[in-house]
């Protein structure tokens, strides 16, 4: 069955960011051209009575939530505050007025460092709510988790078809490349870039380079989420990854590489971690049709081209 029809009016909240952008992109490039987006200047989503007044006037007929406040390791332990109190207000306003309104269908999305700290590897569906979680990112993880049972609880309590799903780390075209808050492959991107460019012997990169990372470009996301929004009507928040994770390391080895950098790489161990693996078990989404296409060195290859030419426009 296709829960997803040509015409339907479909609401991405947060269409300008990373994820948002590449959602919007595969649904329009999928025929469905009946999209709506608001930029945050123009609608703020962390404003209850403003998100319902929107819902209510527009009446989507599917909502994607893929407005979120995120950052890397360095963000969210600095931040904590801001991870959890804009990410619970976010989620809440929408999806509030997307029950208020009756919206059949929403796509919720988590995260992958919601599960516990030292979940048995690769990671389960059933693993959620197991176990402690990473401290680094504590904070964003209850928020995203908050949002998960919101969206079962309105399956369970009012039937409607509602789902969420749980993207591991993401990358890819529009990304925050910030030298301190971002996430580590566009922070790394960025570094090695700049120090090929200027000659620099050595780039430093934070932790013991030892943790384990899977990493999804967006576009595969986005790809999987259009394929969910049709087919996917089920309580658990399903796994998006690649299956393939790679450590911190052979990454800044890649990017080394991908950049044209020549010279050491030190390791600063003042820094942390974070979790030590983080791969998810993608055998249940795989199961319903959907694996990821695009490999690590393509991505990160398409992804510098994407930096290259954006480098003096960057957002972050
Ligand atoms: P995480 O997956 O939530 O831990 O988020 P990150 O993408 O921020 O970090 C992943 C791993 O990369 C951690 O072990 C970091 O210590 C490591 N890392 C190495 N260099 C960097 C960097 O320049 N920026 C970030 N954000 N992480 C880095």
């Amino acid at each position: 069955m296709d829960l997803l029809q040509p015409q339907h009016r479909i609401y991405v909240a947060g269409h300008s960011g990373l994820v948002g952008s590449a959602i919007w992109r595969a649904l329009a490039a999928a025929g469905y051209d009946n999209l709506i987006g608001r930029r945050s200047g123009e609608l703020d989503l962390r404003d209850h009575d403003a998100v319902d007044a929107f819902i209510q006037r527009h009446q989507p007929d599917a909502v994607v939530l893929a407005a979120a406040k995120v950052g890397g390791i360095a963000a969210n332990s600095e931040h904590p505050v801001e991870f959890i109190s804009d990410n619970l207000r976010i989620q809440t306003a929408v999806l509030d007025a997307a029950l208020k309104h009756r919206i059949p269908r929403v796509l919720f999305l988590g995260s992958s460092c919601i599960y516990p700290k030292l979940a048995a590897q690769p990671i389960n569906e059933d693993a959620l709510l197991t176990g402690p979680l990473e401290p680094t990112n504590r904070a964003y993880a209850l928020a995203k988790i908050a949002g998960i049972v919101q969206v079962q609880s309105v399956r369970s309590e009012y039937g409607l078809p509602w789902i969420s799903a749980m993207p591991t780390n993401l990358y890819g075209p529009g990304d925050n490349f910030d030298p301190e808050h971002s996430h580590v492959l566009p922070g790394l991107l960025r570094r090695f870039d700049e120090a090929a460019r200027s000659g620099a012997t050595e780039v430093v990169v934070w932790g013991t380079g030892s943790p384990r990372r899977e990493f999804l470009h967006v576009d595969d996301l986005a790809e999987a989420c259009v394929h969910l929004l049709r087919h996917y009507n089920d309580d658990t928040a399903i796994n998006v990854g690649t299956g393939v994770d790679v450590t911190i390391k052979e990454l800044a080895k890649n990017i080394a590489a991908v950049t044209g950098f020549t010279g050491s790489i030190v390791w600063d161990t003042s820094r942390p971690d974070g979790t030590p693996r983080k791969l998810l078990d993608v055998s249940r989404i795989k199961e319903t049709g959907w694996s990821a296409r695009i490999s690590l060195d393509e991505g990160l290859a398409s992804t510098y081209q994407w930096y290259e030419s954006h480098r003096e426009n960057l957002r972050g």
